[in-house]
């Protein structure tokens, strides 16, 4: 199945030390593929060290957010760019995570997990933790994040809803407890107002499938929590990288528009298939 592009929010500058490419790339290649809007996402500054090694410096925002400014002037003839951010939920970050986001007229901001307590499990060099976890537990702990997440009130979307599966290991088939963490993330997403972003990286990674799954999809659907479309793009190369596959999904699940932002208001646009000649 064929569709016309829509938005990819989801893509990083090296500023986060494990990205390559200049704004500039990303939007030059995102023309090329046809889209007619793309969001930069890098990784947010955070306090007090968290996580330091795997996003830019605080220091590093203004020279950021003049890149992103700067493509998004120079291509506006071509291609609408918006400004975004990845922020990390990370419990006791929040007031300092807030004040940065109200420092700027953001596009939207992107709010995702990447740590369980002290655990980054998406993380190469801590997957050997798995090995310890009770999977049934950590998809538990990791879901509550993700409503925490959604209840700080702070972020417009929620990043690749179930990274947890990142590396394959999967929740017990049938488990009751992660069937009710799942819903009551979704609970907390609907009630903040926020949208799920579906994510095309899983299919880059071990796990070689769609954030989230699609069993979350089925019920943000039935609930009418809306989408937007991200690649989690680290290289410009891999910008819309799987669009067609992650619009499939939606639409295979009654869902047939996206979230669009612009100074953190949505706007609805149609998912449109290409019908072939
Ligand atoms: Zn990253
Ligand atoms: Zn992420």
């Amino acid at each position: 199945m064929k569709y016309q592009t829509v938005p990819d929010y989801h893509m990083h500058t090296p500023r986060c030390n494990h990205a390559v490419g200049s704004v500039e790339d990303y939007v030059k290649i995102a023309i090329q593929r046809g889209l007619k809007e793309v969001g930069i996402s890098d990784h947010s500054p955070m306090p007090n060290g968290f996580d330091a090694a795997w996003r830019m410096d605080a220091s590093e925002l203004p020279d950021y957010l003049q890149e992103v400014e700067h493509a998004r002037d120079h291509f506006s003839s071509q291609i609408t760019v918006r400004i975004g951010l990845e922020a990390d939920f990370y419990p006791g970050t929040e007031e300092a995570v807030k004040s940065m986001i109200d420092a700027y007229a953001w596009d939207y901001v992107m709010g995702s997990v990447h740590y369980i307590g002290d655990w980054a499990f998406d993380n190469p060099d801590e997957a050997y933790r798995w090995d310890a976890m009770d999977y049934e537990d950590a998809y538990c702990d990791y879901f509550d994040l993700v409503a925490r997440s959604a209840q700080a009130g702070m972020f417009d979307v929620i990043g690749h809803p179930d990274l947890i599966k990142k590396f394959g290991q999967r929740a017990p088939l049938g488990s009751i407890r992660v069937d009710k963490a799942e819903s009551l993330m979704l609970d907390a997403v609907q009630a903040s107002g926020a949208v799920l972003e579906i994510s095309s990286a899983g299919l880059r990674k071990p796990i070689g499938e769609v954030y989230p799954h699609t069993n979350i999809v089925k019920k943000a659907a039935a609930m009418a929590i809306p989408f937007c479309f991200g690649s989690d793009a680290h290289a410009p190369n891999e910008v819309a990288y799987a669009m067609d596959e992650c619009l499939h999904i939606l639409q295979g699940h009654g869902i047939y528009e996206l979230v669009t932002f612009e100074k953190r208001q949505r706007r609805m646009i149609a998912i449109q298939e290409i019908k072939e000649q």
